[in-house]
């Protein structure tokens, strides 16, 4: 029976090789250089705030180059980012972001570890991140994985001493890795981790200073360099055919859905290290460190029997060695340090089990179960050399099944076993352990044993025992789903345990601009055959639903059924959110399925909240007909359709000015300018469609430091700048409150401003002519108002506008503000139109 302690380690080691994932095998000279690890006894921990802040040049030079533990703590999971690969935001792409992560670790050799902090968005400051944040629950965390993990160098990826230059999750990130680098080893602090683990105090905290936060590359050379360490991370390594910085380019390169597809880059590289805390000891980053198999007691031994093999590793039939390995094994299994016993303990069994060509993987032949499920379960296991093997026993966690078998495994003769095995009915689903509970802005919620951890822990591990010459080994891994893809080949992926059912709402907003019900559509999925049961929704206050329930029938597994609701909404302003829940005789479900399933990571299921959030609110529109040209994507259509307008997607290149005529109003997408390349050449046509009546309406499009943005983006000189306010409650004014676009059709209150999501908006006009009015004032704390976030000018007789306003967030998000905004820039000539048919009547 494995203590708790050494489930957390085997977990933080296994997650990498055996989830999901084809078994690892090992050429000689990967076996070298694991060889190499097993007797280097040094750890590094690299730290930093977000999927790809992280330096893999230098994580791939400590694995590879010096053969150290290493590992990459991002205090988030890159939830607020953009994804440039698929529909995941928000939780979704924190999976996506992690998982990327794990892809660039199994690459360059580094481990893997988070905390519970939620990436809620841009932050200018270290103090706005911190207060969003738990900052104690964070930095306990971050205690938390250097307590278990013990590095003996902590690096920083940015500079604690610049707050205000860069992302406030940045600057968090390293303040947060100084006070833990003093607080971990305080047994008095964060005790609570003590029944887990042990203090521990790291010797070395390095910041990976870069010319960047120097402002130039000049001023980066003339600057004081005598608490710094140099090091190159261009080495070539021959045993694997790469340079230490193609191996981080292609680890660099897993960020797909932040589209880092590199080119590789190849020859010397100096990465500089300044010392924060600690002595530098020499000047290399492990001077001074004792990292031979001496630093723990009873180490000498084994260090004399380990050095000779990588002295005289034989790369032709490392299977000679597995005589000496196993002495070794025996004597790292006496240690009384049970933190290195752990590690080489695990690292040797992987060593002996290459050598010998010992290939063992236990398999499911479907994806998924629901608890309860009787499933089989095949081992294959193969010895792939003359050494002397018995497989002795299979044994199936959770329950601890165990399959006594005692079978010789002869040289290069696979051994198939096949075990039925029943799912416990108390198994809990397959999914993001993070994502279980709901979290708050700035937290996730995690049990403490799983704190830290990249994934949640695989649904049935496997231990594989193999007596090897006497000696029984256990190899831990997991059963994961194997099948053959005919336009692809073999497939390996998760096995997951799902519920019964699942259901999706094809909304998960619903916007009610006046009292007409709407449908609201289901999709219900079948994780087992056979499913009779009832589904109904939930319903805040004064919203009623039509039918009241429905019966529904699911004959086979994976089968999806639709079913459609009537949602009626009150008379009055009112918002909740509509829970659709299943029942099957007494037991209620109601989650909802999402598969996450790219080329680059393992494909798997996320089980979250299916609510539907209704809003009911007296929004007036006038005009109906909108054109939209997409930029890089946003939902802004489909939240006008909600409303009633009718919104046709046109694509730059087809815009011509008699299409045009058949609109009131066209809207430019997010980075419309930015992305697509055909639309500039388009503007004399818009400018036109403008100056015969139209509304033309830009959203933000992004611009470099130092440039004002496109250069003929309005009909009137307008500068785009930088500005963005990323308190979404920040206060708004209004600067021309008797304004059309602030009064008709809907009139704009201060509480049309609350409920905001995310931020308000973000890459402000900074300069713009007189005939822009500038409508809205507005400022992060300590800024001064910035008036760019929307700007209206006549032009012919239609309008322009321009807004840096976040309605790309706030209409999914259901703000019902936003939209009676947004329906007075739609509206806008619209009443000049009614005025001018009036007169000719
Ligand atoms: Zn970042």
């Amino acid at each position: 029976m494995l203590s708790r302690v050494s489930i957390f380690i085997i977990g933080f080691l296994y997650t990498l090789s055996t989830y999901g994932q084809q078994p690892k095998t090992y050429s000689s000279s990967e076996i070298y250089q694991s060889v190499q690890k097993l007797n280097f006894l040094g750890t590094a921990l690299y730290l930093a705030a977000h999927p790809d802040d992280e330096n893999t040049q230098l994580i791939s030079y400590l694995s590879n180059g010096l053969k150290a533990r290493t590992a990459y703590l991002s205090i988030t999971r890159g939830d607020g980012g953009q994804n440039l690969i698929g529909p995941e935001l928000r939780e979704l792409l924190g999976v996506v972001r992690t998982e990327e992560l794990l892809a660039a670790r199994s690459i360059d050799g580094g481990a893997q570890f988070f905390t519970r902090a939620n990436d809620f968005g841009y932050s200018k400051h270290p103090d706005e991140t911190l207060a969003i944040w738990n900052k104690e629950e964070v930095l306990s965390d971050v205690i938390w994985v250097i307590r278990n993990f013990k590095p003996d160098v902590i690096i920083n990826r940015f500079d604690h001493r610049s707050p205000g230059t860069t992302h406030g999750h940045h600057t968090s990130s390293a303040l947060l890795s100084m006070d833990a680098f003093e607080k971990a080893n305080d047994r008095n602090l964060f005790t609570e981790q003590l029944q887990y683990t042990e203090p521990w105090q790291p010797k070395k905290l390095f910041f990976n200073a870069s010319w960047w936060f120097y402002g130039s590359v000049e001023k980066f050379k003339e600057a004081d360099k005598s608490n710094m360490i140099s090091v190159d991370v261009g080495t070539y390594y021959p045993n694997l055919g790469k340079s230490n910085n193609e191996i981080a380019s292609l680890a660099r390169s897993q960020h797909l859905s932040q589209g880092f597809g590199t080119l590789t880059s190849r020859g010397s590289t100096i990465e500089y290290l300044e010392l924060l805390k600690g002595d530098l000891g020499g000047n290399k980053i492990f001077d001074g460190i004792n990292t031979r198999w001496t630093r723990v007691k009873g180490g000498a031994e084994i260090e004399k029997i380990l050095l000779p093999i990588e002295e005289n590793f034989n790369f032709v039939n490392p299977a000679v060695h597995i005589p000496q390995l196993l002495k070794a094994y025996k004597l790292i299994g006496d240690l009384e340090d049970e933190h290195w016993k752990k590690i080489k303990l695990e690292q040797i069994k992987n060593i002996i089990a290459a050598c010998s060509g010992l290939f063992i993987e236990t398999t499911t032949n479907i994806a998924s179960a629901i608890p309860g499920t009787q499933i089989k379960i095949q081992a294959n296991i193969l010895n792939r050399s003359e050494v002397e093997m018995e497989l002795s026993k299979i044994t199936i966690a959770p329950n601890h099944k165990e399959f006594k078998l005692h079978k010789f495994l002869d040289n290069n003769n696979l051994e198939t076993l096949s075990m039925d095995f029943r799912i416990p009915e108390e198994s809990k689903y397959s999914n993001p352990y993070w994502l279980n509970e709901p979290s708050s802005l700035g937290m996730y919620m995690a049990p403490l044993e799983l704190r830290g951890k990249p994934r949640t822990p695989i649904a049935i591990p496997t231990i594989v025992t193999v007596i090897i010459q006497g000696i029984p080994v256990d190899f831990q891994r997991a059963a994961v789903y194997k099948y053959a893809k005919p336009d692809e080949g073999e497939r390996y992926q998760p096995f997951e345990i799902l519920p019964k059912v699942m259901i999706n709402a094809k909304d998960n907003v619903m916007v009610f601009a006046d009292q007409q019900p709407k449908p609201l559509s289901l999709s219900v999925t079948s994780a087992t055959d056979g499913i009779n049961g009832i589904i109904s929704l939930e319903t805040p206050d004064g919203w009623k639903v039509s039918p009241i329930e429905q019966s529904i029938s699911i004959p086979n597994k994976g089968e999806v059924k639709t079913v459609t609701f009537d949602v009626v909404p009150p008379k009055g302003e009112s918002q909740g959110s509509i829970t659709p829940v299943v029942k099957v005789k007494a037991e209620r479900y109601s989650k909802e399925l999402n598969t996450i399933n790219y080329e680059h990571i393992p494909t798997q299921s996320v089980l979250l909240d299916p609510s539907v959030k209704v809003v009911r609110s007296d929004i007036q529109i006038q005009g109906k007909k909108i054109a939209y040209v997409m930029g890089a994507g946003d939902a802004v259509p489909e939240s006008l359709e909600q409303i009633g307008y009718q919104v046709d997607l046109i694509r730059a290149q087809d815009i011509t000015s008699l299409l045009l005529k058949n609109y009131d109003a066209v809207v430019i997408g997010i980075r419309a300018y930015n992305i697509n390349k055909t639309l500039k050449f388009k503007q004399h046509l818009l400018f036109d469609f403008v100056k015969n009546g139209g509304n033309l309406i830009v959203q933000y499009n992004t611009v470099d430091r130092g440039s004002t943005g496109p250069s003929n983006l309005a009909p009137y000189p307008l500068e785009l700048s930088r500005q963005r306010v990323t308190d979404e409650n920040a206060k708004v004014s209004f600067i021309t409150p008797d304004h059309p676009i602030l009064n008709t059709p809907n009139k704009i209150i201060a509480e049309d401003f609350e409920g905001w999501v995310q931020e308000r908006g973000l890459y402000f006009a900074g300069k713009w002519s007189k005939e822009f009015h500038p409508i809205l004032a507005m400022n992060d704390h300590g800024e001064s108002p910035k008036e760019g976030s929307l700007l209206v000018a006549s032009y012919g007789k239609g309008y322009y506008i321009y807004t840096g306003l976040s309605f790309f967030r706030e209409l999914p998000a259901g703000v019902s503000g936003a939209y009676k905004l947004l329906a007075n820039m739609l509206s806008m000539g619209e009443q000049d139109k009614t005025n001018m048919n009036t007169l000719n009547n």
